[in-house]
């Protein structure tokens, strides 16, 4: 399957129950500041280049960010702190984002998360992480020949981006490599090609209001995701 039916399939999976409720409840309550807005109300598929040397994992989409918006990281505080960042580094065309037509367009990057659809406090639960997984793995089989470097964002992309690896039939170190900010871990892919995952914290509003996430911090990890992926 090539990327676009990937994401077609991805856009009307009604796999999780407690997901597909949370979400469209979420689209038809909608956020007092957003009551005139459409919302998506589906699940979020990749956003970026078609063949990337480098990989953003996230956790999963905002109940009124890319649910509302339908497009991953647009829409919420912790996106935009994403965007902006990556217009730093050359490899976005707009420092910000509005909507899912706004233009903006990445360079050699792919951004996804590990569970497409929108859940409860932010959290999903094991059973439907291990239920998006096969998403994961589909998209990643179209996107490992290209890619030399994924950030992980938190320690669930971390854990998400190590096993979709190791199901891909590529290695992963033993004893597993421990998130940090500023971690790396080399991996290599079932092809035998050297992947690089460089641990971030989410820049959700708990780690940027607080100062856990500087914007430093994530310059300084997307340069290293820059030059390992040699972009
Ligand atoms: Fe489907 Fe993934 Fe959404 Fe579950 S989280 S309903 S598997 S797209």
């Amino acid at each position: 399957k090539n990327l676009l039916e990937i994401d077609a399939r991805i856009s009307v999976c009604r796999a999780c129950p407690r997901l597909v409720e949370w979400r469209e409840r979420s689209a038809e309550t909608k956020r007092a500041s957003f009551a005139n807005q459409p919302y998506w109300g589906r699940p979020i598929t990749g956003f970026g280049a078609d063949f990337p040397k480098l990989l953003i994992m996230g956790l999963a989409p905002a109940a009124n960010g890319g649910n509302r918006t339908g497009r991953m990281f647009t829409g919420d505080q912790a996106g935009d702190w994403l965007f902006r960042a990556l217009h730093r580094a050359g490899l976005a065309t707009r420092a910000e984002v509005e909507h899912a037509a706004d233009g903006q367009k990445l360079f050699g990057v792919r951004m996804f998360s590990a569970v497409r659809c929108a859940p409860p406090e932010n959290k999903p639960s094991i059973e439907e992480r291990d239920c998006c997984a096969g998403w994961l793995d589909a998209e990643l089989a179209r996107l490992l020949p290209f890619a030399r470097a994924v950030v992980a964002l938190g320690g669930f992309g971390w854990d998400a981006i190590l096993g979709a690896v190791r199901r891909s039939g590529g290695t992963v170190p033993t004893p597993k490599p421990k998130f940090g900010h500023g971690a790396v871990a080399v991996l290599s892919t079932a092809d035998g090609k050297p992947l690089n995952v460089i641990g971030c914290y989410h820049p959700s509003q708990q780690n940027t209001f607080t100062g856990r996430l500087t914007e430093k911090m994530l310059d300084d990890v997307l340069s290293r995701g820059q030059e390992l992926a040699g972009l």
